[in-house]
C-alpha cells in the first residue's frame, strides 16, 4: 500500500472535552497507519502526490458499540411499544426467524453493507441464540474488513418456548462458538448474556468460567429500565444490585472489555463496577426515546470517571448511523436538563468524542486521527453555505445533525478506500 498523503479539513478528539482542529492540514499514511499528520506539510514531501479533499472534513470512521444485528430486520418498526411488548410483540418472533440460514445471510450481509455506509467500523454486535447464523455473521464481518466484537446471545428463561435455550446447551454452544474462533484477530468473540431476567443463575455461572477460562470480555443490557431493574434484583435475591450480578457470577473476570448498554438507572453498586473494572456504559439515545423512557445521566457518569459510548441499539433504535446518535445524545441531554434541575447537558464535542475516541482502548489505534493511528477514516462534504461563514467544527455538527451517507465522499479502513457496495458483492458471493 505503500504511503498516500491527504489534505483537507481535519477534525478529531483529543479528550471528552477537546476536539482538535486542523484547516487544510495533511495526513500521511503509511501502509494503513498514519504516519504524521501536519498543519504544513514538509519540504521533504514536496515531489510526493497529494490527494487533496478540498474544503471537506476528514474525521476517525465511528464506533457503534451497542447494535443487535438481526434487529437490523426490524429497524424502524414497533416504536409505539415499550420495552417488554417490544420484545413479545416484535423482537422474540423476529429474531427466531435467524434459525434460516438463508434469511440470516441475506439480512446480515444488508446491515454490513449499511455499517459500510455510515462509516461505523468499530463495532460491538449482539447475535441470537443460533450459532449457525452467528458463525455466519462472524465470517461475514471478518471477510468485510470491519472490526467487532460480537456474541452468541444466552437466553434460557423468561423467554417465548419458540426462542429459548437449554441451559446446557446455551453454554455449549457458547463455548463451541469462542472456540471456533479464540484466534480471530479483526473480530473477537464476547460473551453476550441477553439481560440477566432471560438468564438463570446456572446459566450466569458457567458463562463466568468461560469467562475466565477463554479470558473473555461481556457485552449486555443494564439498569436500562425501572421494571427490568427491579425484576433482576427479585429473580437475584443474593445481589444488590443488576451490575452485582455479573460480578459476582464472574463474568467480569476476563481481560476482553465490558460493554453495557444503557445504564439509565445506575446504583451506586452500578457505579463502582463499572470504574473498578474499566466497564464502558453505551447511551443509545434514539433506543432511550423510542421504547426505554429513561434517559442515562451521562454528564453526570462522565463527571464520575466513568467511560461512555455511542450506540445506535438497532433495532430498539431506528437508525444505523452513529452520527445521528451524536446530534441526538446533544438534543436529549438538553431535555433531562430541562427536567431535572441537577442535570447538565453536553455539547456536540462530547458526543463526537463517544462516538469516535472513547473506545480506543476497546479497538486499539482507532478513533483519532494521530500519529499511530490506523488510518479508519472519513470524508466529509462540507454541507455549509459558502455565503454564511461559520468556523470548521460546525460544518461537522451539520453532518451530524442533516448528513446522510450521501454526504460522505470516501472511507478508509486500514487506509484501504473502501466502496460498500463491492464488499456486499464480495460477501454475497461467498
Ligand atoms: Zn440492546
Amino acid at each position: 500500500m505503500a504511503q498516500q498523503i491527504y489534505k483537507g479539513n481535519l477534525l478529531s478528539s483529543l479528550s471528552y472535552d477537546e476536539l482538535k482542529i486542523i484547516e487544510n492540514g495533511y495526513i500521511v499514511v503509511k501502509d494503513g497507519i498514519i504516519s504524521d499528520v501536519y498543519e504544513k506539510l514538509p519540504a521533504e514531501y514536496n515531489n510526493e502526490k497529494i490527494t487533496d479533499y478540498g474544503d471537506r472534513l476528514i474525521i476517525p470512521a465511528f464506533s457503534d458499540l451497542h447494535m443487535h444485528a438481526p434487529q437490523f430486520a426490524q429497524r424502524g418498526i414497533g416504536m409505539d411499544r415499550l420495552l417488554m411488548d417490544w420484545l413479545n410483540d416484535y423482537t422474540f418472533p423476529q429474531e427466531a426467524n435467524f434459525k434460516d440460514l438463508a434469511y440470516a445471510s441475506k439480512i446480515y450481509a444488508r446491515l454490513i453493507r449499511e455499517f459500510l455506509r455510515h462509516g461505523s467500523f468499530h463495532l460491538s454486535l449482539f447475535t441470537t441464540i443460533h450459532y449457525e447464523a452467528c458463525d455466519l455473521l462472524f465470517k461475514m464481518l471478518e471477510d468485510s474488513g470491519l472490526y467487532a466484537y460480537t456474541g452468541l446471545v444466552n437466553m434460557d428463561m423468561n423467554s417465548p418456548d419458540y426462542y429459548v435455550d437449554d441451559t446446557n446447551v446455551s453454554l455449549e454452544k457458547t463455548e463451541r462458538f469462542i472456540v471456533e474462533h479464540q484466534y480471530s484477530q479483526r473480530v473477537r468473540p464476547i460473551l453476550t448474556p441477553r439481560f440477566a431476567p432471560t438468564c438463570s443463575a446456572k446459566l450466569m455461572k458457567g458463562l463466568g468460567e468461560l469467562a475466565l477460562k477463554y479470558d473473555l470480555g461481556v457485552q449486555t443490557h443494564l439498569v436500562e429500565s425501572k421494571a427490568e431493574a427491579a425484576w433482576a434484583k427479585e429473580l437475584y435475591p443474593d445481589c444488590a444490585s443488576d451490575g452485582e450480578i455479573y460480578e459476582k457470577y464472574g463474568l467480569l473476570q476476563g481481560s476482553g472489555p465490558k460493554i453495557f448498554a444503557h445504564v439509565i438507572f445506575p446504583t451506586p453498586t452500578e457505579e463502582r463496577i463499572l470504574k473498578q473494572y474499566d466497564g464502558y456504559a453505551v447511551h443509545c439515545p434514539d433506543a432511550t426515546s423510542n421504547i426505554i423512557a429513561g434517559i442515562m445521566p451521562l454528564s453526570k457518569l462522565h463527571d464520575n470517571g466513568i467511560n461512555i459510548t455511542i450506540g445506535s441499539d438497532v433495532g430498539g433504535g431506528h437508525f444505523l448511523a452513529i452520527y445521528r446518535q451524536i446530534a441526538r445524545a446533544a438534543q436529549i441531554s438538553k431535555m433531562k436538563e430541562f427536567y431535572e434541575e441537577d442535570y447538565s447537558k453536553i455539547e456536540l464535542k462530547n458526543a463526537f468524542y463517544m462516538a469516535t475516541a472513547a473506545s480506543e482502548k476497546i479497538f486499539p489505534h482507532s478513533g483519532k486521527l494521530e500519529k499511530g493511528y490506523r488510518f479508519d477514516a472519513l470524508v466529509i462534504e462540507n454541507m455549509l453555505d459558502k455565503e454564511y461563514e461559520r468556523p470548521i467544527a460546525d460544518a461537522l455538527e451539520r453532518f451530524c445533525y442533516i448528513g446522510d451517507d450521501r454526504n460522505i465522499f470516501a472511507r478508509f479502513i486500514d487506509g484501504r478506500l473502501i466502496d460498500p457496495d463491492a464488499v456486499y458483492e464480495m460477501i454475497c458471493k461467498k
